[in-house]
């Protein structure tokens, strides 16, 4: 068997980042910066006011109340015609530009304002309730960082400098097939002898999709290797990445390892992880096929762990691997030590720590404790049993890859 690190290397190692494009910023969540974005002027362009109030000189505020006179108004969008002179202020919106001559603000709720005479009751300092030009974002700096994906606040920043159409790793285009003579269409109505319905691909498809993918769902595709011959070559020609389920397992009759094989340089591989051991990998006239095992539950931990740390590396992210917290496990677990182990479970706080059962039961066609789950608790090899009260790692569902393949042992 292959220690599940060195299955994920190798897997990475297989693939190569897609060619960059210019992508509109409404586009570019979850893609990843090519090229660094540059920022060509400060956030916030100009030193402006943080709160409604008065815009004066911190000399005259020193000792108070003090009245000054209230020169003119100043909402955001406009600029001050003069400037604040001793014994005067500017009567200040949020986010309107300092006036000229003042140095600090003096929050509405401070003052009391009658005519044109407005009395300051609360002493401020330089600089106070003012935020200075460039203090978010410095003209010259690069505004977010390249090999992480975008998220909606990062895009918010490319939007504060002007990046209007970042430069990214393009979108993978990812085929799924189904594959097994017994998986039928999930609108089956009355599911034959032998029957089941096909509960990978949405799974398969849900996690890519979360991934930014652009899905490319081929169906089913029973057991025979002619028809399935021709959708995975049509497949690799035409996407970035081609997805089966089921067939790979050890020293069964099974077309779907004879047709991979055929393809192209496919390898099959024992992975030493449970669930999720057989696994296929390889290139088809150069696109990366993943062959994932046929059980639902094998299905996402063989994508979490093998398939998307290389979707990512395709995408161009530097980091693939999800955080992972410490938990207290409720109860003793027997796990095969030659294995690293994702148990599934759930996480709760529990006072000022985390606590982790399992959710149900721990089969690889048990998909209703993935269901029922918030995270993989993860025994590693070498490891036989976890007494209750122990502290276990877990990777948390859903939560963003934190973490470069290099701290990826386990
Ligand atoms: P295989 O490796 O093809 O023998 O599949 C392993 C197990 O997973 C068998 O019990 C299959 O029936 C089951 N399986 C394969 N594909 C699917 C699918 N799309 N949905 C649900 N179960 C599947
Ligand atoms: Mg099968």
């Amino acid at each position: 068997m292959r220690p599940l690190e060195d299955a994920r290397r190798a897997v990475i190692a297989g693939v190569r980042p897609l060619a960059p494009r210019p992508v509109a910023l409404e586009s570019a969540l979850g893609l990843v910066l090519a090229v660094p974005a540059v920022a060509p002027h400060d956030v916030p362009p100009f030193a402006n006011s943080a709160m409604d109030g008065y815009a004066v000189r911190s000399a005259d505020v020193g000792a108070v109340p003090v009245t000054l006179t209230v020169t003119e108004d100043v909402p955001a969008g406009h600029v001050a015609s003069g400037s604040v002179g001793p014994g005067t202020a500017i009567k200040i919106m949020t986010g309107a530009p300092m006036p000229a001559g003042a140095d600090a603000v003096v929050r509405v709720e401070d003052t009391e304002q009658v005519g044109r005479r407005v009395t300051i009751r609360a002493a401020v300092t330089e600089g106070y309730s003012v935020r200075s030009a460039g203090s978010d974002v410095t003209a010259g700096v690069e505004v977010v960082p390249v090999g992480r994906r975008l998220t909606p606040a990062m895009l918010g920043v490319l939007a504060s400098v002007g990046v209007t159409t970042p430069i990214v790793v393009g979108r993978p285009r990812v085929a799924m097939v189904s594959t097994g003579d017994e998986v039928v269409p999930i609108t089956t109505e009355a599911l034959g002898p032998g029957m089941i319905r096909d509960s990978t691909r949405p799974v398969l498809g849900a996690m890519l999709t979360e991934l930014g993918a652009e899905v490319v769902d081929l169906g089913i595709v029973g057991d025979d290797a002619a028809t399935l011959a021709g959708v995975l070559s049509e497949a690799a020609a035409s996407c970035d990445a081609v997805f089966t389920t089921g067939g790979v397992s050890m020293g069964e009759y099974d077309v779907v390892k004879q047709v991979l094989s055929d393809l192209g340089t496919i390898e099959f591989w024992q992975v030493a992880m449970q669930p999720g051991k057989p696994f296929a990998f390889g290139l088809i006239g150069g696109t990366p096929l993943f062959g994932l095992p046929g059980n639902p539950v094998s299905v996402a931990v063989a994508f979490e762990q093998l398939a998307r740390p290389a979707l990512l590396t395709m995408m161009g992210s530097r980091t693939v691997l999800r955080p992972r917290i410490r938990a207290r496990l409720t109860e003793s677990v027997t796990t095969d030590p030659s294995r690293t182990v994702f148990l599934r479970g759930t996480v709760e706080r529990s006072g000022d720590e985390w606590s982790a059962r399992l959710s149900g039961r721990q089969e690889s066609n048990v998909l209703s404790a993935v269901a029922a789950a918030n995270g993989w608790v993860v025994v590693d090899r070498g490891t036989e049993r976890v007494e209750a009260g122990s502290m276990v790692a877990v990777e948390m569902f859903g939560w963003p890859e934190s973490r470069p393949v290099e701290e990826g042992v386990t």
